[in-house]
């Protein structure tokens, strides 16, 4: 047991302690790896995510670009000339929402925005009125005479006089207004409306002190009127153009003016409908009058953001860009802007080289977030990191998630990158779930190295458990040699003692009665039979071990090979009480065989029957003939073999039971044998048994045996 501890702590010194360490350098190895593919992945992302704000930057950068080519030598500029290029940029440019003008860096202009109104209060009034204008048209005495004296047929008059005498045509504009509404206080319906005509006609752009233009008023008029006459048709013709002329914004209005003229436009249009004038089919109206109110509702929407952002980015404009800012180098400044839930980008060019006293101006471009959002960065995020390991979030300033990729963000982040100066003020967030270590292995040469080294731990540990298997084999072996050679001493012993012991009683005449004799004799022969086997058996199997045995095959008649041997046994146990029974069923035919062996195995099977029968004194021997194969079976009703042994039983030295429990004598050599002779005839033999029970040993061997030699 010693050695064998000796021998195992040796190897796993030898070879477990280096497998380990080989392991250990491997896994180290692998570990490296794993974090340089990260490394390597992350620097891959870092340098993608690069690209794409960079990408998202340009798109950003051209519209600068192209707004600064096309307004650059024209700051002061009056817009409507810069107006069809800035058009054409805009349309050409999705991320565009609006061209602005910052005027003094608090005053927002938009030259080409295209709105229907302009905020309360924020329309340019336009030339001043000369002051002696209106006096020169001897306007005053007409408007005396129409509103102190309520003289309209002499008002009437002095209008027209004033009239002729006008020069001006703003003037002329005026005069023709107050001229109709004379004639509607004094009941000339048709004329006032062909004046009001005439003033759409000629002067519907002029603007009357105060800033208002006389075109919508002037239009309404005629609608109200040619109602009040009796000529819905007209009625409504003028209604819908004046609600087409307010939405073709023909008139520069003020948010309060528009909603009233609208208002006024639609209640006519409406009333003319349901009051269903008869002779008027008014049904193909219908639709267009719908596709205007979707229009006006679409163009509102656009002038109310337009005018919130210009109310609500003002001040942050201000504030970011008045006396200058840190980013003086750069032609263009950005802010982000958030106007009532909607997000901008602002970019406002300022003049290069900004003389001292320069007007604090500046033309700036409005981006809308969300255009930049799905025609910049989407397509940057999806050309660079295509649908794959690496998923993206995209963050607003608030942390709330703005857009992912296809994939859901899966595994840690590995990397945030920001915009440039924090507009667009998004983060965008890397995810990446931590390489695997079968891929890192195989993408790798060191991976390689590792594998290999792995596979040597692997092999050597393999090798150990081989080598101490085979050890302990050996060990096993070498223990049942020194088994057999204490037990066959004393089965050489004992029965010698005995011999010697009874021999000697018989020599000296010391046994009296005759029967007693006889059953010394009986002692004697078994004893010197079990000699005589055991000394066979050994000398046998050492022949067999050799290569020195020779078996010869003579055709034998097996029946009475085995009654010979059983009677042989009955003799030799009867006095022991042992029923051997013998069953030959059917003719056996003649059989080739060496009969010696043979003999020498079936009487090893029936001493074993003997010796392991425990308290049962019966056992049987029976042959017969099973389709090819000749059959000899010896069952005993003994003790059995434990299913743990039952595989052993014919190995060398193999004995059942251990050392302390085992009651029974042998060398373990009978079995094996056995086994050899069989093997030897071309047959083979089997056990059967159940512990208590007994067991079944049988041998086949095949009929047509050829001869041999
Ligand atoms: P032994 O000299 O020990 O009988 P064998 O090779 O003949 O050697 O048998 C090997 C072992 O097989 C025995 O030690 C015993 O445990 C078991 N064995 C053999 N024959 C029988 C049997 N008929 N009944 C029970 N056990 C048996």
């Amino acid at each position: 047991m010693q050695k064998r501890r000796r021998i195992v702590l040796l190897f796993g010194l030898g070879i477990v302690l280096p497998s380990l360490l080989l392991g250990y350098l491997a896994f180290r190895g692998i570990q490296n790896d794993r974090a340089l593919v990260e490394k390597e992945r992350l620097e891959d992302t870092r340098r993608d995510a690069d690209r794409v704000t960079r990408a998202v930057e340009d798109a950003i950068t051209s519209v600068e670009e192209a707004l600064a080519n096309t307004v650059a030598d024209h700051l002061e500029t009056p817009f409507a000339e810069l107006a069809p290029a800035l058009e054409k940029l805009a349309a050409g440019n999705p991320l565009v929402e609006q061209f602005f003008y910052l005027k003094d860096f608090k005053d927002i202009r938009f030259p080409i925005a295209g709105l229907l109104y302009v905020a309360d209060g924020r329309r340019e009034t336009g030339p001043s009125w000369p002051a002696d204008l209106s006096n020169s048209a001897g306007i005053e005495s007409a408007q005396r005479l129409e509103f102190r004296q309520k003289d309209y047929p002499r008002a009437l008059a002095a209008y027209r006089q004033a009239l002729r005498r006008a020069s001006d045509p703003r003037l002329e504009g005026l005069i023709l207004n107050a001229l109709a509404r004379v004639q509607r206080k004094s009941g000339l319906l048709k004329e006032a409306v062909s004046t009001y005509e005439n003033i759409v006609r000629g002067h519907g752009g002029t603007i009357i002190p105060g800033g208002m233009p006389l075109g919508p008023s002037a239009s309404l008029e005629i609608c109200v009127m040619t109602r009040e006459l009796g000529d819905s048709a007209k009625s409504f013709q003028t209604s819908l153009g004046l609600y087409k002329s307010l939405l073709d914004r023909e008139w520069t209005l003020e948010r309060a003016e528009f909603d009233f003229f609208v208002q006024r436009a639609k209640t006519l249009i409406e009333e003319i409908f349901s009051s269903r004038p008869p002779g008027l089919d008014l049904a193909p109206f219908r639709s267009e009058f719908q596709t205007l109110e979707t229009e006006e509702a679409e163009e509102r929407n656009k002038t109310e953001r337009m005018i919130a952002f210009e109310e609500g980015a003002a001040p942050a404009l201000e504030a970011k860009f008045r006396g200058g800012t840190d980013e003086t180098n750069r032609s263009f400044s950005r802010l982000a802007l958030v106007v009532r839930n909607h997000s901008y980008l602002v970019s406002i060019m300022r003049p290069t080289a900004q003389p001292a006293n320069a007007s604090d101006s500046a033309w700036g471009i409005i981006i809308d977030a969300e255009r930049l959002k799905e025609n910049a960065l989407r397509p940057a995020l999806h050309d660079y990191f295509p649908s794959g390991e690496t998923t993206w979030v995209v963050k607003a300033k608030d942390g709330a998630d703005i857009m992912s990729s296809e994939n859901p963000p899966a595994g840690p982040v590995t990397f945030r990158m920001s915009f440039v100066s924090d507009t667009p003020d998004w983060t965008l967030e890397f995810h990446q779930p931590p390489p695997r270590l079968i891929r890192t292995f195989l993408l790798s040469r060191r991976g390689l190295y590792s594998f290999v080294f792995l596979l040597i731990a692997g092999i050597l540990v393999f090798g150990l458990a081989l080598t101490i298997r085979s050890v302990s084999h050996e060990l096993e072996l070498a223990r049942m040699k020194s088994d057999f050679v204490s037990t066959v001493s004393h089965e050489f012993k004992s029965p010698l003692t005995s011999i010697r012991q009874l021999a000697e009683m018989l020599q000296s005449g010391r046994v009296p009665s005759e029967e007693r004799r006889q059953k010394y004799y009986d002692v004697l022969l078994e004893q010197s039979e079990r000699l005589a086997l055991l000394t066979d058996n050994i000398l046998s199997l050492a022949k067999i071990e050799e290569g020195r045995a020779e078996f010869a095959f003579e055709t034998t008649d097996v029946s009475a090979l085995l009654t010979k041997v059983v009677s042989s046994f009955q003799e030799r146990v009867r006095h022991e009480g042992f029923d051997i029974e013998l069953k030959v069923q059917g003719p056996i035919p003649p059989v080739a065989v060496d009969r010696t062996a043979l003999s020498q195995a079936i009487t090893n099977l029936i001493d074993n029957a003997i010796k392991y029968s425990g308290d049962s004194r019966k056992v049987v021997v029976s042959a017969s003939v099973e389709e090819q194969f000749l059959a000899i079976a010896v069952q005993d009703f003994g003790v059995g073999i434990k299913k743990e042994d039952i595989d052993r039983v014919f190995e060398r030295f193999f004995r059942g039971g251990d050392e302390l429990t085992r009651t029974v004598k042998g060398s373990g050599l009978g079995l094996t044998l056995i086994k050899e002779i069989v093997e030897a005839h071309r047959g083979k033999v089997q056990v059967e048994s159940e512990p208590g029970k007994g067991s079944v040993f049988s041998i086949r061997l095949p009929l047509l045996l050829g001869k041999e030699s």
